[in-house]
């Protein structure tokens, strides 16, 4: 049985309806309102929160979003219900939270342990992770885990897909990213991918491993085609985790192609997989590196077939930026996907952070809007629009490469939200403004004071609030 019926996908008008598109959803903001005035008329309390004066991501300015209980009831200009708690949002950006498509929870703020990475390569990264695994303790994963979302929670990254490593038969990586999925539920949506760093055929027991995994309550198979020793057992690793999916019903997002080999094509046999195993639009394939390498006239064959197999595509700017081009002299090559090509193609494109301060990655803050800025410059995506696209990248395409339920800023969703002292998105991805207020299921989770300097100028004001120089054609 083909298994799309149980997940959603994110190119069907259902989805796009349901989750995606807040500005087209001013329909059904209309029966809200009336419900309140209703309830107003009589007299009670008609909503937990009120956010008045917030501009959208979709560019509509000026709406007041008003919120019951866990969600969103109306999204309309001049509610004027009474509200047991009311958020002035004066103008700021009012954004569904930052989604982070692919990330190591089971690796990050360990940086140093147990030495640094000297050459930057990816495979060094891979190397010192092999030396620190056998090390780890279920304890120490679960706290480095918990004070990672700590700092995304203040950043408004409310949803994680993290890949696992599964390559340790003992799968203390999975225990503990289990754990962790439980204890952040109320606040984090963490979304597991098996993922056998070491490889699924390189590495004799990973197969038992990530099927125990998957037993275990992981949810994503994962991938690495172009760590396994040949290209042949890259492509049947493709092909084995592609059935095991459709088996289980499952999504796919695997590491592909993360190299500036142009002749990795294992992204070629993903799409043909997904199509032949009927998993249209559940399949991602994350960092797609070496297509920055590819032959031109290849890659314009390679782009229909992802288009025609709806697979995502997961770059990671930040992590790629740093990585790829080592062995590269000058001119040294950027090594991040082809982004705007795959836009053209109506490939929906989601960015990942990746890392953050661990073997592979001695940067990284948390905050998806440090993902977008670089993929502004990498990319040369630079317009207003473009950045509206690429802040897109950061929430509403990753949720929907997720599969996550309820997800927007329209009626019905759940009222989580972040109120960013910016403008609009390409303001927001100019300034990576403070997060003001990170909203979960109504209630204030995180928040920050706004950024104001002040200045001892003569005869120049007293202070600076960076929001404020946002040009009038931004968006
Ligand atoms: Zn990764």
């Amino acid at each position: 049985m083909r298994s799309g019926m149980k997940f959603s996908a994110w190119n069907s008008a259902r989805d796009w309806d349901t989750y995606s598109t807040p500005g087209r959803q001013m329909a059904g903001a209309t029966g809200a309102a009336h419900t309140a005035r209703k309830e107003q008329g009589d007299g009670k309390m008609t909503f937990d929160l009120l956010i008045r004066g917030a501009n959208l991501p979709d560019g509509r300015v000026n709406q007041d979003i008003a919120i019951r209980g866990a969600r969103i009831e109306a999204v309309e200009p001049g509610i004027t219900a009474e509200a047991r708690e009311v958020i002035e949002a004066e103008g700021h950006l009012l954004s569904p939270p930052f989604v982070d498509p692919h990330f190591h929870m089971d690796a990050t703020l360990s940086l140093g342990l147990p030495r640094m990475n000297v050459s930057g390569t990816l495979l060094e990264g891979i190397a010192l992770w092999g030396e620190l695994r056998p090390t780890l303790t279920r304890e120490a994963v679960v706290e480095r885990a918990l004070r990672y979302c700590d700092l995304a929670v203040s950043k408004g990254l409310l949803a994680v897909r993290s890949h696992v490593d599964v390559s340790d038969p003992k799968l203390v990586t999975v225990e503990a990213l289990l754990e962790v999925r439980e204890r952040v539920a109320d606040y984090l949506d963490l979304q597991l991918v098996a993922f056998p760093q070491d490889g699924f055929y390189r590495c004799p027991e990973a197969e038992e491993a990530l099927v125990r995994a998957l037993d275990m309550g992981v949810e994503v198979v994962g991938g690495i085609p172009h760590f396994e020793r040949t290209m042949e057992d890259g492509r049947a690793s493709v092909e084995a985790l592609c059935r095991i999916a459709a088996d289980r019903g499952l999504r796919v997002d695997m590491h592909c192609d993360e190299t500036d080999d142009p002749m990795s094509r294992h992204v070629e046999t993903l799409a043909a997989q997904t199509v032949r195993f009927g998993l249209q639009g559940r399949v991602a394939g994350s960092h797609l590196t070496s297509m920055h390498s590819m032959d031109n006239y290849y890659v314009s064959k390679l782009l229909p077939l992802m288009a025609e197999a709806e697979m995502a595509a997961i770059p990671n700017p930040l992590i790629n930026m740093m990585l790829q081009g080592r062995h590269d002299t000058y001119p040294k090559r950027r090594g991040l996907t082809r982004i705007p090509e795959m836009l053209a193609h109506g490939i929906p494109v989601a960015l990942g952070q990746d890392c953050v301060l661990d073997p592979w990655y001695s940067m990284g803050t948390g905050d998806l809007l440090d993902v977008a800025h670089m993929a502004v410059h990498a990319t040369q995506m630079g317009s207003a629009v473009d950045k509206t696209v690429l802040f897109d990248a950061v929430t509403e395409v990753p949720a929907r490469v997720m599969g996550l339920e309820g997800y927007g800023l329209a009626p019905g969703c759940h009222a989580d939200m972040v109120l960013l002292q910016g403008r609009d998105p390409a303001e927001a991805i100019r300034l990576r403004p403070n997060r003001l207020k990170v909203i979960r299921r109504g209630k204030v989770i995180a928040e920050t004071a706004p950024e104001r300097s002040r200045l001892g100028l003569a005869g120049r004001p007293d202070t600076v609030d960076p929001a404020s120089y946002a040009p009038n054609a931004a968006s």
